[in-house]
Order: structure tokens, then C-alpha cells, then sequence
């Protein structure tokens, strides 16, 4: 059989392409290495404890996360953020500083200097820039609201939510939004009121009820029958008919057009025969080693409230943690009544070592320092280790230049696409966002629906409207 599409990688944003492709009437299959979907999100139960090893969250600002939930009719596992956060923890050397979420909170809190937040409130007055020029997140940050601003509060930001180092990664790719506000509003003060957006995180991160991974393995159960798991893809060859891939466990496939929704380093070797460019840009981008540390405890060895998502680390602080979350905090259904967890965070851009130490050596340093952080007597009830070698792609400065060069792979080899975290976004949203930009090309690329679509009914998949 030829297929109309043959999607390489089953994580969220192989499969959410491959949902609205077989939604349009295509023939679809997804071929995902691992036993399970979902690539990095994975949630998974221990004790009556849920870790998850990838994503703990999901923001509105994308819209389409919600709007993909409600397309699955799951609307009523979705979780929002619990009550009891009520502060962002920033750690600076031994002392985490409490800040209140509201948008005020770092002008209302002495953990920046009177200078600091003067110079905050004073963004508005900054002159916009005038040139088109790449810049990197530090040199933004410090140009329009200071250099306190930037290393006491962007640059822990920024190694939270990339895994990256402010001063490498590019604003224009890593948070367009903000460079769009300076343009439009002339400062990004007056943009953030003019969206009307809320500072508060509780009014924008939800999950599922059962984790992040609620969302692939629901995506799955609706495209059951075009899903092989346990089925790495070798090579992909032209053939007459469009693309031969070649497979460790189901034999050659072949499928008129392909995407490619696997991580930019294994993009990179399976466009190396087929299109140099493409493959030259996706290995320029870089992943940095990061490992996740849950550690579970009896709430009454923590003696800190855990009032919070969690906390981010200001650069030497000293310790190997870059942040942590309190997952017990963040939602409901996240650890037995008695009970907290807390996911640490260490790796990243500049810190390889670290993450890279043995799990058992990593478990014992990070529930040293949050021993000490959060005031916890005695060892974890268990702790878990989850290390990815390659985490979060970093938008780097000229990050924009590969991206273009990744996303004409289709005017140059017809029938070829790309998608994932490493071209429009890393949140879960922006992948579902491209994925679906990605679903809509191929629908134009390929004839009228009404040829496939019986072919589809044979095959006894169902398209849910
Ligand atoms: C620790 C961590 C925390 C994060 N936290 C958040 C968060 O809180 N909120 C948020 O929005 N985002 C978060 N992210 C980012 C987000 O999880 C990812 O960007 C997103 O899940 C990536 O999805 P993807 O499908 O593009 O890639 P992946 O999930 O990497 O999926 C790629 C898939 O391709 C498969 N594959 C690879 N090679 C082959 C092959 N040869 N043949 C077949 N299959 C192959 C892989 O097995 C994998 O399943 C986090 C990421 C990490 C690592």
C-alpha cells in the first residue's frame, strides 16, 4: 500500500499532524521508535505519586493546546494550576526570595534594588531600536528594563524554560512576542497592557489530571490502527511513487509525502542523503544534556509552605540545581494527602557536567541542596532519575536563518516537511501549532481528499469530527 503521508516520530507533534491529516481523509501511518508515543512527554504514576519526566504544564497563550483538547473531548480531565500558588521563589546563593505573582510583585518586593525597579518601571521611556539585527535575550533585557532585571530574573527564566543561556539565545526566535511589542507599542510594558494578558501563571497553566501525557496517549487512541510504535526508521529514499522508508521492524514503506517529526540531530541524519541544506541546518542546533530529579516526601519533613510552582536559580548561587518544581503545589493529583513532591532541574546550556553525573550521585547532591533550601529532614520516602541527552533545542542567534532554510525543504524536495520544537516554538502549544500549519501544507500539496478517503474507511480508521 502507498500511503499519502508517512509521519517519522510520534511525539506531540508527529501526532498531532498525523490526527489532523487522517481527520482530512488521508492515509496515514506514524512510525515511532519507542514502545510508546508521546516523546518527551511522559507521565508516569509511582506510589500514588505523578512524575513527569518531560512537560508539567501547558500555557493558553497558545491556543491551540486547549483547542486540540477539546477536538478529543477531554475537556473534563483538564486541571488548573492549584491554589496554593501564591509566590515565584527566586534563589540567590542560599536564600530563596518570595515574590507575589501578581504583575507588581517585583516592583512590591526588595529582591530587586531600588534602582533595579526603578529602572523597571521606567521601560516605557526606553527608545525602541531601530535596526533589524538579531540580539540576544541579554542584551534586551538589559537594554530596556536593566542589568539586574536581566541576571537576577530573565537569565533563571531563561534556563527554566530553554535549558539555555540568555546570552546565547536569540530574542526574535526564543520570544518573538516581546520583540513584536517593542516594535508595535515602543516598549514591551505598554504591549503586555495592551494584550490585556495576566501576569498571574494561575490564570495561564492547566494540565491533565493524569499529566501531560493525557494528551499523546489520547491522540493515539484516536488514530488507533495507523500507529506503529517500536518501529525506528533507518533511511528514506526517492521511489517512483514518492519516498521508501526504510525500518528496523516493518520492512520498507512507501508514502507520497513524509514528515520528519523527530528531533533536529536524527532530522539531520535522514535528510543527509536527500537534502543537504536542510540536513547542514537541523545538526547546527544544538540540545544540551538535562536531567529531571523527582524526589518524594512526607509533608512533614518540609518545613518550607511549597507556596509556589517552584524555583529558579540565579546564576552562581552555587549547587547543581537551575530550578525545581513543587509538583504537589502546582495541581491536585500529583501525590498521596500527607504527601509532596519535587522535581529538580540540572543541566542545561554551560552545565553538561552536571547532568551527565550517575542518577544515584544526582538523586543524593539535589536532596542535599534542597535539604538545606527548604529545610527537609531526613531522605526522600524514593526518588527517580530521568536524563535526557538531548533535552531543548536552543534558539541560538541566527536561529531564524536555519529555520528558513529547514522550512523551504519542501520547495526544494517536493513532498518532504518538517516539524517540531526546534522551528516555531518548544512549548507544547507551539509544537501542536506547527504541527497543524504543517498538516494544512500537505493537505494543499496533495490531490483532492475525495480520491482516499474510502481507502481510509477500509482501513476502518476513524476520522472524529
Ligand atoms: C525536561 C523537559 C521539560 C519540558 N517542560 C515543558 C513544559 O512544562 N511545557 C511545555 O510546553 N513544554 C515543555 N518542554 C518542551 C516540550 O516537551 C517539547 O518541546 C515537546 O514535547 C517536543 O515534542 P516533539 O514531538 O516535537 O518532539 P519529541 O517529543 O522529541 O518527539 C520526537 C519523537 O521522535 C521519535 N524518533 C526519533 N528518532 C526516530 C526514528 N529514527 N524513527 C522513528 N521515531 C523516531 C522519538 O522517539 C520521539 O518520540 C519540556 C521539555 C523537556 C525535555
Amino acid at each position: 500500500m502507498t500511503y499519502d503521508v508517512a509521519i517519522i516520530g510520534g511525539g506531540i507533534s508527529g501526532l498531532t499532524t498525523a490526527y489532523d491529516l487522517q481527520r482530512s481523509g488521508r492515509r496515514v501511518i506514524v512510525l515511532e521508535r519507542q514502545q510508546t508515543v508521546g516523546g518527551n512527554a511522559i507521565s508516569q504514576r509511582i506510589n500514588g505519586f505523578l512524575m513527569e519526566h518531560g512537560p508539567t504544564t501547558l500555557n493558553t497563550l497558545v491556543p491551540q493546546a486547549l483547542e486540540l483538547t477539546k477536538n478529543l473531548d477531554i475537556e473534563n480531565q483538564l486541571l488548573d494550576l492549584g491554589l496554593g500558588v501564591r509566590k515565584r521563589y527566586l534563589r540567590d546563593g542560599g536564600t530563596l526570595h518570595g515574590i507575589g505573582i501578581k504583575r507588581t510583585g517585583f516592583l512590591m518586593s526588595p529582591y530587586l534594588s531600588v534602582r533595579g525597579r526603578l529602572r523597571l518601571m521606567t521601560e516605557i521611556l526606553r527608545p525602541r531600536k531601530t535596526n533589524n539585527e538579531d540580539e540576544s535575550i541579554h542584551a534586551f533585557i538589559c537594554r530596556r528594563f536593566g542589568i539586574e532585571f536581566a541576571e537576577k530574573i530573565m537569565a533563571p527564566l531563561v534556563a527554566g524554560i530553554f535549558a539555555g543561556d540568555a546570552h546565547k539565545l536569540s530574542l526574535q526566535s526564543a520570544f518573538p512576542k516581546l520583540m513584536k511589542m517593542e516594535q508595535q507599542f515602543g516598549s514591551v510594558t505598554r504591549g503586555v497592557f495592551n494584550a490585556g494578558h495576566s501576569g498571574e501563571p494561575g490564570k495561564r497553566l492547566f494540565s491533565f489530571r493524569d499529566g501531560i501525557a493525557t494528551l499523546p496517549k489520547t491522540l493515539a487512541n484516536a488514530m488507533a490502527g495507523c500507529i506503529k510504535t517500536g518501529t525506528a526508521v533507518k533511511s528514506v529514499s526517492k521511489h517512483p511513487q514518492g519516498y521508501r522508508l526504510e525500518t528496523h521492524r516493518s520492512g520498507d514503506l512507501i508514502a507520497r509525502t513524509i514528515v520528519f517529526a523527530v528531533q533536529p540531530h536524527v532530522a539531520a541524519s535522514l535528510l543527509e542523503p536527500l537534502d543537504e541544506p536542510a540536513a547542514t541546518a537541523a545538526a547546527a542546533i544544538d540540545a544540551p544534556p538535562l536531567s529531571v530529579i523527582f524526589l518524594a516526601y512526607a509533608r512533614q519533613q518540609v518545613s518550607h509552605r511549597l507556596d509556589s510552582l517552584g524555583f529558579l536559580s540565579v546564576a552562581g548561587s552555587g549547587g547543581i540545581i537551575n530550578g525545581a518544581q513543587f509538583p504537589s503545589t502546582m495541581f491536585a493529583n500529583r501525590a498521596p494527602d500527607g504527601f509532596v513532591s519535587i522535581s529538580a532541574y540540572v543541566g542545561g546550556s554551560g552545565n553538561h557536567d552536571a547532568a551527565c553525573l550517575n542518577s544515584n550521585d544526582l538523586s543524593h547532591l539535589v536532596h542535599r541542596e534542597l535539604s538545606d533550601l527548604l529545610e527537609i529532614s531526613g531522605e526522600p520516602i524514593f526518588s527517580r532519575c530521568r536524563q535526557w541527552a538531548r533535552s531543548i533545542p536552543q534558539y541560538e542567534i541566527g536561529h531564524s536563518v536555519k529555520v528558513s532554510t529547514i522550512e523551504a525543504l519542501h520547495l526544494r524536495q517536493p513532498g518532504l516537511y518538517v516539524t517540531g520544537n526546534y522551528l516555531g516554538g518548544v512549548s507544547v502549544g507551539s509544537c501542536i501549532e506547527q504541527a497543524r500549519a504543517t498538516a494544512s501544507k500537505i493537505n494543499c500539496y496533495l490531490p483532492d481528499v475525495a480520491q482516499v478517503a474510502p481507502a481510509n474507511a477500509r482501513a476502518g480508521i476513524s476520522a472524529r469530527a
